[in-house]
């Protein structure tokens, strides 16, 4: 079992926060495109015989590009020897300013299981502060589209703890939501990324970001209403009713290996971490020369690949271990620490669980609801070094 990612790397607008891997250069598209189809094509063995259950178009934008680019890599998997499961779950993101009644009949009939929508705000001020191309009734009118659309599942992304949010402001905003009945929603604090547009207009003081106890209070009024509407809050930052759990991102948690096809993607193979250059025109241009290379049977000097790897330690694995499977509502299997880390930190463990803050459950470490705040921190706080043998 494994998972299949691909980066579109094209948004029509940039958003002020993000720092994900994008360009609002269209010229490059059918270069970019293609040359990931060449990477797909040359890398098809890497993740083995067996099966495919999730694919997912990420980025940038998916829905930015034609349906048909999207159709051409799906179509392509079984040509190239994937063996994709019958009822895998194949996850597009979308954009509000994307969604028409056509797109999202050609995505299903593609091969789109799940659509996962980039909404935010349902407020004009708030998506022009972070600089989305949409506006509020866009935002509105393609989640009651999607919810028509008969898709297995979707999902809507939302932001909070923005300047000047007021716990009104972010309960009404998960009101409207719920109203439109998503089965599942991903909700995430908003953060100052360094180079971003947005960290720029802090350090210059236009913008103030909020306290850190007034992000906390819209976080518990999150998981308050997401319980009591019936979603699990299976992720610090993802909540699904029963079996709409978003299964790619899990399998991420979980370690499952995946390959990852474009700019900037990176791809996991149970042992090694390897990521792709995050620039289109150089990916475009060595991911040809290095095809070229490969088919004359010459040698790839480490300076003209269009990837960088490295071969996790115990310790990294043991540290990512920690840092994804805290963040779950399952926690991390004690069994999948190496290096002996819950010895090792025995004094930091047992400071977190007489807090209240973490449990020992079944063999696993679990984060209580008071511990979901420190997620982060606290699985920090429980890393281990090469060292600790
Ligand atoms: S649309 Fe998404 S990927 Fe593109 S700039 Fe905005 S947040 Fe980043």
């Amino acid at each position: 079992m494994s998972g299949l990612y691909f980066h579109i790397p094209f948004c029509r607008k940039a958003c002020t926060y993000c720092d994900f891997h994008f360009s609002t250069n269209q010229e490059y598209q059918g270069r970019v495109l293609s040359a990931m189809r060449r990477e797909l094509l040359e890398r098809r063995k890497e993740l083995g015989a067996g099966t495919v259950s999730t694919i997912y178009f990420g980025g940038g934008t998916p829905s930015h590009v034609s349906w048909a680019d999207i159709g051409k890599f799906i179509g392509l998997l079984p040509e190239l020897g994937f063996n994709v499961e019958a009822d895998a779950e194949v996850t597009l993101e979308a954009n509000p300013d994307d969604i028409t009644e056509e797109n999202l009949v050609r995505w299903k009939e593609i091969g789109i299981t799940r659509i996962s929508l980039g909404t935010q705000s349902f407020r004009d001020d708030r998506l022009r502060f972070m600089g989305r191309a949409h506006d509020a009734d866009q935002a509105l009118r393609s989640i009651s589209l999607i919810a028509k659309a008969g898709f297995a599942s979707w999902t809507i992304d939302l932001i909070y703890g923005l300047p000047q949010m007021t716990l009104a402001e972010w309960d009404e905003q998960l009101t409207i939501a719920l109203d439109h009945g998503m089965p599942h929603l991903s909700a995430y604090c908003l953060t100052v990324e360094p180079r971003t547009a947005l960290a720029h207009q802090v350090i210059k003081g236009v913008v103030h970001m909020p306290a850190d106890d007034d992000q906390s209070a819209q976080f518990d009024c999150l998981m308050e209403r997401m319980e009591a509407a019936g979603f699990d809050h299976y992720e610090i930052s993802n909540f699904g009713k029963p079996g709409h759990w978003s299964r790619h991102n899990t399998s991420y948690w979980e370690g499952v290996p995946y390959l990852g096809i474009g700019p900037s993607a990176h791809s996991f193979n149970g042992s090694t971490r390897r990521w792709n250059m995050a620039n289109n025109a150089r990916y475009t241009e060595a991911v040809h020369n290095v095809a070229n290379k490969m088919r004359e049977s010459e040698t790839i000097d480490t300076s003209e690949r269009y990837w960088e790897e490295e071969l996790l330690t115990a310790a990294q694995r043991t540290n990512e271990a920690l840092l994804t499977g805290l963040r779950t509502s399952a926690g991390v299997a004690i069994a999948r620490l190496e290096l002996n880390a819950l010895a090792r930190n025995s004094s930091s463990v047992e400071r977190y669980v007489s807090s209240g803050q973490l449990l020992l459950r079944d063999g696993r470490l679990v984060l209580t609801k008071a511990g979901r705040h420190f997620a982060d921190r606290i699985a920090s706080d429980l890393f281990v070094t090469d060292d600790d043998r």
